[in-house]
């Protein structure tokens, strides 16, 4: 008999279906251009076979137990990402990325539609690691692949086989494919590979911890 409590079923299974973002009684301080984030990072882990330039968007209002970036919850903390510091970013890695990523954003949801566009525009893939389960269908629009749920703990991140966050490629702005597995086979494989270096160094009682991500909460990308 299975005895998982309801609340933890619930977060291993979000709903896979779309509604709008339920965060609409804290977007009062929303500019249709700007919000703040701290200085991207060019990041390989966040969005499986792309090289991306990662958006880490301070204001978070999910307030997860345990996140590793409540340094930026403050959302008057780094500095502004105007349309015109987005464009000098594209600009400046031009032909290096393929891809950009934004940690968090979806509340101040004008602004990350008017970058999402732009970074369209550009030909490059996007990506949005948002912590609710759901996600906006005017964002959704501009949106190749979203990273779903909230940090909770107990379940791990995306490398995490219980794992409550999903990992969604979108298709012409609908939920598509769930590519969840993709970083658990990641994990498997570099847990083999420091296993057998962990081997080689006769160190068999220290098997690295992989090193994988987990949204902001967690994630290994450049700065955290
Ligand atoms: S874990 Fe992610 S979604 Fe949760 S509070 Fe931290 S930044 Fe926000």
């Amino acid at each position: 008999m299975d005895t998982t409590p309801d609340t933890v079923k619930d977060a291993q299974n979000p709903p896979l279906s779309v509604s709008l973002l339920n965060l609409d009684d804290i977007t009062e301080h929303e500019s249709p251009n700007a919000f703040n984030c701290s200085a991207p990072d060019v990041v390989f882990q966040e969005l499986p076979h792309h090289i991306s330039l990662a958006f880490t968007i301070h204001g978070c209002p999910f307030a997860c137990a345990g996140c590793h970036s409540e340094h930026t919850w403050d959302a008057e903390s780094g500095n502004a990402l105007t349309d015109d510091a987005f464009l000098a970013y594209l600009s400046q890695y031009q032909g290096l990325i393929s891809a950009v990523v934004f940690l968090g954003g979806e509340w101040n949801r004008q602004a990350l539609t008017n970058k999402l566009k732009l970074a369209k525009a550009q030909g490059l893939t996007t990506c949005l690691y948002t912590g609710g389960n759901h996600v906006a269908r005017s964002l959704r629009a501009h949106l190749d692949f979203v990273k779903l749920g909230p940090w909770i703990e107990t379940l791990g991140g995306l490398d995490s086989t219980i794992t409550n966050q999903r990992f969604i490629e979108l298709k012409d702005g609908e939920l598509w494919q769930d590519r969840t597995h993709w970083f658990q086979q990641n994990a498997s494989s570099s847990s083999q590979q420091n296993m057998l270096q962990n081997s080689s160094q006769n160190n068999l009682h220290t098997t690295q911890t992989l090193n994988t991500f987990t949204h902001q909460q967690g994630v290994s990308y450049a700065s955290a």
